[in-house]
């Protein structure tokens, strides 16, 4: 007879192994709302068997987005991966041994049939707002208000039924008047709460799957002494680290997620250094004021509608960052009285 570890146990015990943060998706409501019913992401594509989703978070360490240069966040993201992967795995094992029938799917993995561009057979960032995480950024992340954007989701699919946590109904997101992913977006791959996949790949996969395609189709067509010229070129080296250690693969910019103000580990080691925003222009800013506009006015904007609104924040931006901040700046002040008197 197998047992049957709660909601409650099972985030214990996913905590106990590391997870920074753990949510409960159903299947059923994951099922009946695909992020693109055209394309549906969805467990039942996987198993039909399946009627739960854990889905486990872990931060990315501040001190990567401090640095000058854009290959620390790389590196410690496939650290980050590789450490949830090994919790989603023991947790997998863990729940098997009692009885019930489950795995984890590759958080990152990427189906060409669906979109021919980076979508997975599940979503991790509509996995982790199902499960109460989170809502979306303007920039499509999800956004924890525990780590704002920076962070790595995955699933762990169960055939045991568990109690699921309720969906946010309040945006996490500050919105058009913050736009400061919009600002910062090196490739103007930002959208009014939606993304130019295309155009953040340039920047976010410099090295990743399409700029390898293209490298050996041009390899393919050279001249002898071209392609010799072309084995000790950039496009090499960088792939060669993308296989190794995911450096200029994969999460490559670090842009939106280093400027974007939710989160306390944001007001602790952040928001002095990620104040000013380089690559602001005034371009960029109109656009944030047209977003700004469009909403106030009601207008249709198809990362707001009525299928996608569900995983922005139904109730709108609420304050909830400024909540967040007066709480953490009155816990500094006790902190440091604390000190003073001791
Ligand atoms: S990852 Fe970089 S390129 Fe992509 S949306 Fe964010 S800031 Fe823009
Ligand atoms: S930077 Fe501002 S607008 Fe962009 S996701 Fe974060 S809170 Fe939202």
């Amino acid at each position: 007879m197998p047992s049957q570890p709660t909601a409650t146990d099972v985030k214990a015990y996913a905590t106990d192994l590391g997870a920074h943060l753990v949510g409960i998706a159903s299947a059923a409501t994951l099922n009946a709302f695909p992020p693109d019913p055209r394309v549906p992401q969805t467990p039942e594509r996987i198993s039909p068997h399946a009627k739960s989703v854990i889905v486990i978070a872990q931060r990315i360490p501040v001190g990567a987005f401090r640095c000058k240069r854009n290959d620390p966040v790389q590196y410690i993201d496939m650290l980050v991966m590789r450490r949830m992967d090994k919790i989603a795995y023991r947790l997998s094992d863990w729940l098997e041994g009692q009885g019930h029938p489950t795995f984890v799917t590759a958080a990152q993995e990427t189906d060409w049939n669906y979109k021919r561009a980076s979508y997975g057979r599940l979503s991790t960032r509509h996995l982790g707002i199902e499960a109460g995480l989170g809502t979306f950024g303007l920039e499509v992340n999800i956004l924890s208000p525990e780590f704002g954007p920076r962070l790595y989701l995955t699933g762990i699919l169960t055939e045991l039924e568990l109690e699921p946590d309720a969906i946010m109904t309040e945006q996490v997101c500050i919105g058009e008047s913050c736009s400061r992913c919009l600002h910062a977006c090196p490739s103007d791959a930002v959208r009014h709460f939606g993304i130019d996949k295309r155009a953040c790949a340039v920047e976010a996969q410099e090295y990743g799957f399409s700029t390898m395609l293209k490298f050996w189709d041009r390899f393919l067509k050279a001249e002898r002494a071209e392609k010799a010229a072309m084995f000790t070129s950039r496009e090499v080296l960088g792939t060669w680290q993308g296989f190794l250690r995911v450096v200029g693969s994969f999460g490559d910019c670090p842009r939106c997620l280093a400027v974007c103000p939710v989160g306390n580990d944001y007001h602790a080691h952040l928001a002095d250094i990620q104040k000013v925003i380089p690559e602001k222009t005034p371009d960029k800013q109109a656009m944030a004021k047209e977003f700004k506009a469009a909403r106030k006015l009601g207008d249709e904007v198809p990362g707001l509608d009525d299928w996608n609104v569900r995983w922005v924040g139904p109730e709108g931006y609420q304050g909830i960052v400024a909540r967040q901040l007066q709480a953490f700046k009155k816990l500094q002040a006790e902190r440091t009285e604390e000190g003073t008197e001791s």
